[in-house]
């Protein structure tokens, strides 16, 4: 298969790497120039001979020009697979444009970072039709360990940003919960050791615990370096409360967490901090 790659940064990058080993790669990005990738001159030039196009951009404006730029030029019949975390209108939007252009549209979203990048080990959530996710089935199992076909264009997104509201939320709860047990004299490991084994347990806490020494290793081990960047998941609780705004839905909870991560990543210190860097934060803080 002959593939575009648009957008080479922390994840796009290594993603391009590890299909490179068995497809015909061309890569472009506007700023990075990671070794081991063919380049083109222009998203045009990446876009015009290739069977899929990839792309894994910041945002949906981003995507949304980008998309403007190569859907012209792309092969008849030809997949766009977009990749990147943007709001569901975008996703739908550039899908709706695609099918305008004579192309097939595919929003699959991914959960694993940049870990999950390098090592192919992603997980992908995917909307748009069941034939053009068939075709791109065998790149999601060299990019990743897992894709779920999660209905029409759109849905790829509403899958992410449903689950990052869970974690954005569960994180939070998880490290306020130790900061209460920590005033209310229990020992954190007989906090994880309940607490992961019964009804409280969750990836928050299971998997990425935000108390360093408590369970799996995590970024709480390593001084809170991302990991996922708190100001990350303020972007995908932003993405969660647009949603939610134009579904009429109504997601107190998602709404409390965007603003918590917002006031720690804007007027705190959270900017450039693991997003389980909460814990600390709420360590500093009595009741207001
Ligand atoms: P990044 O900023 O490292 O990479 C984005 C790249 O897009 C940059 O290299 C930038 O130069 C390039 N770019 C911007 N405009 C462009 C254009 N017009 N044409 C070509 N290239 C352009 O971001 P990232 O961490 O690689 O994340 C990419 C996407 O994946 C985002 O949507 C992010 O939310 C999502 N994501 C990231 C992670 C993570 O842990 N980093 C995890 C899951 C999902």
């Amino acid at each position: 298969m002959k593939i575009g790659f648009i957008g080479l940064g922390n994840m796009g990058a290594p993603m391009a790497v590890n299909l490179a080993q068995s497809h015909e790669v061309m890569g472009f990005d506007t700023v990075a120039n990671p070794q081991g990738l063919t380049l083109a001159e222009s998203n045009t030039a990446a876009a015009k001979d290739a069977d899929v196009v990839i792309t894994m951009l910041p945002n949906g404006d981003i995507l949304r020009a980008v998309a403007t730029d190569i859907h012209p030029v792309m092969k008849p019949g030809a997949i766009h697979l977009d990749c990147s975390t943007v709001d569901v209108e975008s996703a739908r939007a550039v899908a709706a444009q695609a099918q305008a252009a004579g192309l097939k549209a595919i929003d699959a979203p991914v959960s694993g970072g940049i870990g999950g990048a390098t090592n192919g080990t992603l997980t992908f959530m995917a909307g748009g039709p069941p034939d053009a996710f068939a075709t791109v089935q065998p790149l999601f199992n060299i990019m990743g360990q897992k894709a779920v076909h999660c209905g029409a264009a759109g849905n790829g997104q509403a899958a992410k940003i449903c689950n990052n509201m869970i974690l954005g939320v569960t994180m939070i709860a998880t490290s306020e919960a130790f900061v209460l047990a920590d005033k209310l004299g229990l020992d954190r490991q007989a906090m994880f050791d309940v607490v992961s084994t019964s009804s409280g347990y969750s990836w928050s806490m299971n998997a990425y615990c935000p108390a360093p020494g408590i369970g799996p290793q995590s970024p709480a081990d390593n001084g809170y370096q991302p990991g996922f960047a708190a100001e990350l998941m303020l972007k995908d609780l932003n993405l969660s409360q647009m949603a939610a705004e134009a579904a009429n839905a109504d997601t107190p909870m998602g709404q409390a967490a965007r603003d918590l991560y917002a006031q720690f990543v804007e007027n705190e210190d959270g900017n450039g901090k693991d997003f389980s860097a909460m814990l600390p934060r709420f360590e500093k803080r009595t009741r207001p």
